[in-house]
């Protein structure tokens, strides 16, 4: 099955404690894309400007990755700056540069409108709705979010939690939207605003799946000795989510596809967090997703 993701193609400035790396190829839907491309085949829509750079959308054709929904217009692409600290768990924003995104009205193609499984990735939710309307089918619908969105455009987000199957969010994002200080009433709370099935996203300690009947507790993440860069791992997680629903190919998702693809959408994520940018998850093999799945399922099945 097809899968379609919505988001932003960015160029990424990257400060660690120990390096810095500049005008990556970063965005929620490059990230996303990339690990969901290795299950399904992937079609991007999204703005970029005329200055986005020849090698990184060569990047994006080379892992088979449909551009066609990708608007080339105009100015800059989208820019974004972030530092992380020592631990490397928390991260500031340091600059955003919106350019074309300002001017995003996200156009389909019929193919692209057609696709089995939608990804609505980090982006503002105006243009998550405006992709939704346009959508043909009955897709199944995954949305992920951020804290910026919660603060300054709860509305539209909460529209957008109405028409979606599946809403992935972070940790302290779900706490703060539902003011629960426990995640487990989070996680309740978020389904009780609209969508079906909501994941919350812990970082190295995993991810939590809340069905109608049912949650799913996929703890921790895939262990990593050594994190470089975990920019685009929440956007990783969601892609390897949406590819491995797409390559179950049940258009009707059930709660173990959901939790499979948790599972996958975690080890996908832990790829990305090994080198900066994108370069770690634009070179796993399948091979290699496929080894880290069974070690994940030896270390935590009892
Ligand atoms: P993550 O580390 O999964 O939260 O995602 C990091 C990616 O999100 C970076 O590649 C950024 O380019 C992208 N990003 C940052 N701010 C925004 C925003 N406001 N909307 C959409 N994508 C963003």
């Amino acid at each position: 099955m097809s899968i379609l993701i919505s988001g932003t193609v960015a160029l990424d400035s990257i400060h660690t404690p120990t390096e810095v790396h500049n005008e990556l190829l970063g965005g929620s839907a490059s990230y996303a894309a990339l690990a969901a491309a290795l299950d399904a085949p992937v079609q991007v829509c999204s703005i970029v400007g005329r200055d986005f750079p020849a090698e990184h959308r060569a990047l994006l054709t080379g892992h088979g990755i449909d551009i066609a929904n990708i608007e080339f217009a105009e100015g800059r692409t989208f820019r974004w700056t972030g530092r992380y600290h020592e631990n490397m768990n928390h991260r500031e924003t340091l600059d955003v540069s919106i350019d074309v995104l300002e001017k995003f009205a996200p156009k389909l193609t019929a193919e692209a409108a057609a696709a089995k499984v939608l990804l609505l990735a980090n982006m503002s939710p105006d243009n998550q709705i405006a992709v939704l309307n346009q959508v043909t089918g009955k897709p199944f619908v995954i949305a992920d979010s951020m804290d910026l969105w919660i603060n300054i455009a709860r509305a539209g987000l909460l529209e957008v939690m109405q028409r979606v199957d599946l809403f992935v969010i972070n940790e302290d994002e779900a706490k703060m939207f539902t003011e629960a200080s426990n995640l487990v009433t989070a996680g309740w709370r978020l389904r009780e605003m609209g969508p079906r099935h909501v994941v919350v996203k812990k970082g190295e300690h995993g991810a939590l799946l809340f069905g109608p009947d049912n949650a799913f507790f996929a703890t921790p993440a895939y262990p990593l000795t050594e994190v470089a860069d975990p920019t685009g791992a929440g956007d990783s997680f969601a892609g390897g989510l949406a590819g491995s629903l797409a390559a179950a190919g049940n258009a009707s998702p059930d709660f173990s596809d959901l939790a499979r693809g948790v599972v996958r959408g975690s080890v996908l994520a832990s790829f990305t967090c090994e080198a900066f940018g994108v370069k770690r998850i634009a070179a796993v093999t399948p091979q290699e997703a496929a080894s880290r799945m069974a070690e994940f399922r030896r270390c935590t099945s009892w």
